[in-house]
């Protein structure tokens, strides 16, 4: 986790110690790391500086205004799916030329508010759009930009809940179909046609299935040159996967594009990139704090004060999160092996007569808390079986009052919270330097009842 780190066994947010803002701001938060983000953002900048490129952040990703800020300072553009989105990116004041709005299912509200913005373009998802969308322009006295959203039928090996590129999925025009759409899209009077736009899913931790679709579309596009349908813009997506496990490896924004530079380098398109998850997911992570240690016969939970409101990834996905304190015990050098019948437990086999936190009980005597590690399953308090974090996990043995960290919880984490069993939203915490801020309050009881009724 870049910029999260222990110093003197606490963890720490660049030069923040977690567990200060924790106590000045309660329990559960979620808490960024504003050079990670920086520094995710130049890493794509960086890797595609030899061709012409935007990179516009996917906002449903983490639309926080000052996540979406620090990142419009950086130069980012925006790919927003909503009305709402829409309406944040321009109020950090994101150039509405540097703005693409994809969805399958946008509405006439938001087609003509966003014509009315003058974004760079619409990227369409079917002839049905594209001519609501030529309507709509019409009544503007407007041309409406767009790019179409090609489906290039890849799978991308990932979950199938983020997999968007298949035939089988809802979004975009079949590759079949796209000449058609195309000629379609040239002779409605009020769309001009600007681009091509591919987006092929989430989490996508192999490089073949980006060099695949991007080769199926280079080759459309050449085709659409023999027709006179010359595309300024190559929208690519998003989708690059991080790393949630360790071992897992995920390809770096630099790897991403010495694969695919060779495939549009010779193009005469301006390339738009729509990260989202690589630029915010390690920037970000969750805190919470243990309520309860529960032991039954069958198991122990860890029972902490954030649910699956909050980060719904493992309830939904079945998504992986490393967790870990933000207090490590201290680390025992190796003494001689104390025999006692605990230490069989005890996975390092290494033992010492006292532990670091006081409130010692007898099996602390025996086998200290540093030393020992149990599987538990962390779960949160709402009624359902499916709110967990993690399930059979071997973490350092907690207890009531400690906090936790789940890691990579910057995309598709807050953003993707409810108020599911009136649950007040927690706080949102952005890390400069030695510095933090309180980028959303959390919310309260009053916050719960906004906008509803007594009869
Ligand atoms: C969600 C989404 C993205 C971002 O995906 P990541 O996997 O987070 O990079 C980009 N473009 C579109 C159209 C999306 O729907």
């Amino acid at each position: 986790m870049k910029n999260f780190d222990y110093r003197d066994n606490e963890l720490c947010c660049e030069g923040v110690r977690i567990e200060e803002i924790a106590k000045k701001v309660g329990t559960p938060l979620y808490l960024y790391s504003q050079k990670a983000l920086v520094d995710n953002y130049k890493a794509f900048d960086k890797a595609f500086k030899e061709i012409d490129h935007l990179i516009c952040y996917s906002c449903k990703v983490n639309s926080n205004l000052s996540i979406c800020k620090v990142l419009k300072e950086e130069g980012a553009g925006a790919d927003v799916v909503s009305g709402g989105e829409l309406y944040k990116a321009l109020k950090v004041g994101v150039d509405p030329k540097k703005i693409v709005f994809s969805g399958v299912g946008k509405t006439r509200e938001e087609i003509k508010y966003a014509l009315k913005n003058n974004i760079l373009m619409l990227n369409v998802e079917s002839i049905l759009e594209l001519e609501l969308t030529d309507e709509i322009a019409g009544r503007l006295k407007k041309k409406a930009p767009v790019a179409l959203r090609i489906n290039p039928d890849i799978d991308p090996n990932t979950h199938p809940h983020i997999s968007t590129g298949l035939a089988k999925s809802k979004f975009g025009i079949e590759i079949s179909r796209a000449k058609e759409g195309y000629k379609k899209a040239k002779e409605l009077e009020n769309i001009e046609v600007l681009g091509i736009h591919m987006h092929i899913g989430s989490q996508i931790t192999e490089l073949e299935p980006f060099v695949n679709s991007l080769g199926k579309i280079v080759e459309l596009i050449k085709e659409l040159e023999k027709e006179r349908i010359r595309l300024k813009y190559l929208d690519i997506g998003g989708g690059l996967g991080i790393s949630y496990k360790k071992g897992e490896k995920a390809p770096t924004p630099k790897e991403f594009a010495e694969r695919l530079l060779p495939l549009i380098k010779e193009l005469k398109c301006k390339i738009i990139l729509e990260p989202g998850r690589a630029i915010v997911g390690d920037a970000g992570i969750l805190v919470t704090k243990v309520l309860y240690v529960k032991k039954t016969e069958e198991k122990s939970f860890v029972i902490v004060d954030a649910a699956m409101n909050d980060l719904i990834r493992p309830s939904l996905y079945n998504a992986y999160h490393e967790i870990i304190p933000i207090k490590k015990l201290r680390t025992l050098p190796r003494g001689p092996r104390v025999p006692s019948g605990r230490e069989a437990n005890s996975p390092s086999g290494i033992s010492s007569p006292l532990g670091t936190r006081g409130e010692l009980s007898l099996g602390d005597l025996e086998s200290p808390r540093d030393e020992r590690r149990t599987t538990v399953d962390v779960v949160g308090p709402v009624c359902e079986s499916g709110d967990y974090f993690a399930k059979d996990r071997e973490l350092a043995e907690v207890k009531s009052g400690d906090l936790l960290a789940i890691l990579d919880a910057g995309a598709y984490g807050f953003s993707m919270s409810s108020n599911y069993n009136a649950r007040p939203k927690v706080a949102e915490i952005l890390v400069e330097k030695d510095k933090f801020c309180i980028i959303r309050k959390r919310e309260n009881y009053e916050d719960l009842i906004r906008g509803e009724q007594e009869e």
